[in-house]
């Protein structure tokens, strides 16, 4: 599937627990270790410095990103079957199971996978969409907590008390990157991530208690296009516009149902731009640090994931140059 690269989009942001505790529970429980709590945080050796350090794996940003997602697209179009978004829960629905046996070329089973699944992929499609693990960026303020078990039918506590390690403060930073993307997918992560940073999508351990809210800063925006060595392109300027697949004419496109993207580039901010691959090495990329700029252009894609929504049915019907 997508053997080029055509557009790349990496973005970073920081998050922070928001006036709640975060707990992402590492496998490892007490057992016999007393100087163990627990539920302890997940640890991993600093890439810097390589003292253990407590850190937000990317595999649980990525399930908490991907799952946000799917509830956006089921809100927004309640009743639509598992085509439109399929849940990875039920074997017999989701995608991944429905390729099972099916040999179709890989075009055919991008064209046939849901909203969900051609962003974050399945068993036999890859992701459009990488997390980094992330950091804290200073030292976090880690606390205990006690937690008991109650029991449903006595009110009584049924185990514990148990303790638990969180992270009350602390700023993790967070690398995200999409590539071979349509700016309808733009859009709706833009969506998921605003939920994520106003706290409406709890991270980690004990969701229902209220913990794992988060804030989230927009850091720094990169777009790339690979293999160009002009920022002159079909009549766009690669520095200054955000070009969905779409606009790429490429072998076979019309294989993969695309949605059509109308337009297919959306002006990208003049102000604070900083070129950082001018052709010369056969990419072209501009990178933004400023907030606002970050914030209009992630927010400019919106109207493309609206489109996509009311798009019906799904999958797209495929280019007429498809026959
Ligand atoms: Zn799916």
């Amino acid at each position: 599937m997508f053997k080029r690269l055509f557009n790349e989009l990496t973005l970073i942001f920081d998050l922070e627990p928001h006036e709640a505790p975060l707990l992402i529970k590492s496998g490892r429980e007490s057992g016999a270790d007393p100087t163990l709590l627990d539920m302890n945080f997940v640890r991993t050796a600093h890439p810097r410095t390589g003292e253990p350090a407590v850190f937000l794996p990317g595999s649980s940003l990525k399930g908490a990103l991907r799952s946000c997602c799917e509830k956006i697209a089921r809100t927004v179009k309640p009743g639509e079957d598992s085509h439109w978004c399929c849940n990875p829960f039920q074997k017999d629905s989701f995608c991944g199971k429905r390729f099972d046996e099916d040999e179709r070329p890989s075009a055919d089973r991008y064209w046939g996978s849901c909203i969900a699944c051609r962003t974050f992929g399945h068993t036999h499609m890859g992701s459009h969409v990488a997390l980094s693990d992330a950091y804290p960026l200073a030292e976090p303020r880690l606390e205990q907590r006690d937690g008991v078990a109650i029991d449903r039918i006595s009110g009584a506590v049924a185990a514990g008390p148990f303790n638990l390690e969180v992270v009350t403060r602390g700023t993790f930073r967070v690398t995200l990157s999409l590539r071979n993307f349509q700016l309808w997918q733009v859009g709706l992560l833009t969506v998921a991530l605003r939920e994520l940073g106003q706290g409406r999508v709890p991270i980690g351990f004990g969701k229902s208690k209220g913990f794992g809210r988060m804030a989230l800063t927009y850091r720094e925006l990169e777009v790339a296009y690979p293999g160009r060595f002009s920022a002159h392109f079909d009549g766009h300027d690669l520095n200054a516009e955000l070009l969905d697949l779409f606009a790429f004419n490429f072998p076979g496109r019309a294989d993969y149902g695309l949605v059509p993207a109308e337009p297919n580039a959306l002006p990208l901010p003049a102000v604070g731009c900083q070129v950082v691959d001018d052709g010369t090495f056969g990419r072209v990329a501009s990178r933004w640090t400023d907030r606002t700029a970050i914030e209009e252009t992630l927010n400019s894609t919106v109207g493309h994931w609206r489109a996509c929504v009311s798009l019906s049915p799904w999958p797209p019907a495929r280019e007429a140059s498809h026959v």
